[in-house]
């Protein structure tokens, strides 16, 4: 294993190279991001969705983070962005190759016709090979965070996301278990998009193109099918761009019953994993949770991103 020089932080806080470009389908940009610090990248177990933050260049150029230490990281992130540099959140897709040959594949979705691009999906449109980037990421052996697919005792799944969230359930997909079981829904812009993902047998997949359509409709339909629920969806005007409730945490500040929490999800087995548009998902939320009377500690349910709302820096 290397030792980086960073190597006072419980991340990885590096400077990594894009060393492969792959134009996936119209809305998605495949980088695969290298350098020998890598070797010392993993988690404890499954990547299911573990998500890292990516730092693309500011005003300032590309940071030399090189042996940051905690004082040294806070005071970086206390500049303002535009400077710094925008940071964004990603999923591992895949990791290839190992030691110093490690290196972290990235659907990024270019979001074009949604309004103003943001420097996530602007850098992704430009890059190319031995382009430079900061990434945050999980040092081996030391807690980072970010999984947020705990399925527990669930014997049924259920996973539901727009382009944003395809990586994280491809991931998850591709770490169950072969008997696992259940469905997964995923939307996104454009029939071209659809990718062949493995998964196990008895988990099935179901593409939705919008092809033009409304955001957010088909997934919404496909998610409450699913649950033999009428398609009838709240009205949601007031939206959290920050949605974020799992079973152990709330974003909106509701009580969390740890102790059962952690024990699992038996009401019906199921186990539901739902990322995506924050609007789109809350009216999910909504449904499942108010008026279904889904218990919230069988569900996540994560906004990814907010339409016309530039994520925080
Ligand atoms: C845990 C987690 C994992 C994620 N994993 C991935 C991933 O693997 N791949 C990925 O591409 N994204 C992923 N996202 C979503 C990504 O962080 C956001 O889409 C982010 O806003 C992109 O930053 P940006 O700089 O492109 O746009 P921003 O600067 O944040 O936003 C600029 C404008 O673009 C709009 N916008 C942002 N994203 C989209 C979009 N997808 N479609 C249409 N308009 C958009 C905003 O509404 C805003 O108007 C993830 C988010 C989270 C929280």
């Amino acid at each position: 294993m290397t030792t980086t020089a960073s190597a006072t932080l419980p991340l990885l806080l590096e400077q990594v190279e894009v060393v492969r470009v792959e134009r996936l389908s119209p809305s998605f940009v495949r980088v695969e991001l290298g350098s020998p610090a890598l070797a010392d990248f993993g988690v404890d177990g499954p990547l299911y969705d573990q998500r890292i933050k990516l730092v693309f260049p500011g005003l300032d150029g590309l940071p030399d983070v090189t042996g940051m230490d905690e004082a040294a990281m806070q005071a970086w992130f206390a500049r303002p962005a535009e400077e710094r540099g925008h940071m964004r959140t990603y999923t591992v897709r895949d990791v290839r190759g190992s030691g110093v040959a490690t290196r972290l594949v990235v659907d990024i979705v270019l979001h074009f016709g949604d309004g103003p691009v943001g420097p996530g999906a602007a850098w992704a449109e430009e890059v190319s090979v031995g382009h430079r980037i900061v990434m945050m990421a999980p040092r081996r052996g030391s807690a980072f965070g970010g999984i947020e697919f705990v399925p527990g005792a669930a014997d049924r799944l259920l996973l539901a996301g727009d382009e944003t969230a395809v990586p994280a359930v491809a991931s998850i997909l591709a770490d169950l278990p072969p008997d696992a079981r259940g469905a997964a829904y995923l939307e996104v812009p454009l029939s071209a998009d659809v990718q062949s993902l493995a998964h196990p047998d008895g988990v099935s997949v179901t593409w939705l193109p919008r092809d033009g359509a409304a955001r957010g409709l088909a997934l919404q339909q496909a998610v409450l099918d699913h649950l033999g629920a009428p398609l009838v969806l709240p009205e949601v005007e007031e939206v959290d761009p920050d949605l974020w409730e799992t079973p152990t945490y709330s974003s909106s500040g509701e009580e969390i019953d740890d102790a059962v929490a952690v024990v699992g999800h038996d009401l019906d087995g199921l186990y539901a994993w739902i990322a995506g548009e924050a609007k789109v998902v809350t009216a999910l939320r909504r449904a499942l949770v108010n008026d279904l009377g889904v218990d919230r500690r069988q569900v996540a349910f994560m906004g990814y991103w907010r339409l016309g709302v530039a994520m925080r820096s």
